[in-house]
């Protein structure tokens, strides 16, 4: 059985989170910085996807470009990448993946939630995908972990129970990371800005998902923009 490549220098590992970002809000940042420290990587790439035009709710790309922009000018371990936006639709991220490898010599870590693991072998090319990565699960360290037989006979193959291994191999690992997942996902944002009436000046409840999910400068964007109002 051949080796796995090893580096002969620290490579620079780039940690990046997929995901539609409709909006973006804390749960996936405060998961994927969680899950960044556990492995010893600074700095976040927030990657939004191409939307298919009947997935495409509420917003168009430029506005989500803006509010991934809007997040990462309030915190300096966040960065917009907007590669699968150049990239001919629909989004793979298995393209991407590669895309990414032809322009530079990073190691990518892609992050997912445990509910996108799931689903992988959905995704198309799903088994390539560590071809050009290394796959770091966020799963919550409170709820158990099962994902579906499939995924758990590949994961059986490729999980790394050494984080560092991000640090020397190029590619090829899954690691799990116990991170704090957050209650909230972007639908249950969107629908609690539908309700909002223009009575209410485009502003949220307090205490609402909104106002407690939302970063305050995406919270004021989408309030002068009136996006995801019904
Ligand atoms: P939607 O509700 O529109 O499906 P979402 O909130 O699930 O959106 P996505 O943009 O689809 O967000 O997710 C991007 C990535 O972030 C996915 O890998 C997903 O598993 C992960 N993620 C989403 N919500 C959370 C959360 N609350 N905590 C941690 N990770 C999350």
């Amino acid at each position: 059985m051949s080796l796995p490549p090893t580096f002969t220098t620290r490579p620079t590992v780039k940690a990046i989170l997929g995901g539609t970002f409709n909006p973006p809000h804390k749960g996936h940042i405060e998961a994927a910085l969680s899950a960044a420290d556990e492995l010893g990587v600074h700095e976040v790439h927030l990657m939004p996807c191409k939307l298919a035009p009947h997935k495409a709710v509420g917003v168009s790309e430029t506005h989500r470009v803006r509010m991934i922009e809007l997040c990462a000018q309030t915190n300096d371990r966040l960065i917009p990448e907007l590669i699968e936006l150049t990239l001919p639709s629909p989004s793979y991220t298995v393209k991407t993946l590669r895309a990414l490898k032809e322009n530079s010599d990073d190691t990518i870590c892609f992050f997912i939630g445990a509910d996108s693991l799931y689903n992988l072998d959905k995704w198309y090319e799903w088994e390539h995908l560590l071809d050009y990565c290394h796959l770091v699960v966020m799963r919550r360290d409170d709820e158990e972990f099962s994902p579906p037989c499939a995924i758990q006979a590949w994961l059986d193959t490729h999980v790394s129970d050494d984080k560092n291994v991000i640090h020397t191999e190029p590619a090829g690992r899954v690691v799990l990371t116990n991170t704090p997942l957050y209650n909230v996902s972007s639908t249950e944002i969107r629908e609690v800005l539908a309700s909002t009436t223009s009575a209410d000046k485009g502003h949220v409840l307090e205490g609402s998902p909104a106002e407690l999910w939302l970063e305050n400068a995406v919270l004021e964007y989408i309030n002068e923009h009136q996006l995801y109002k019904s």
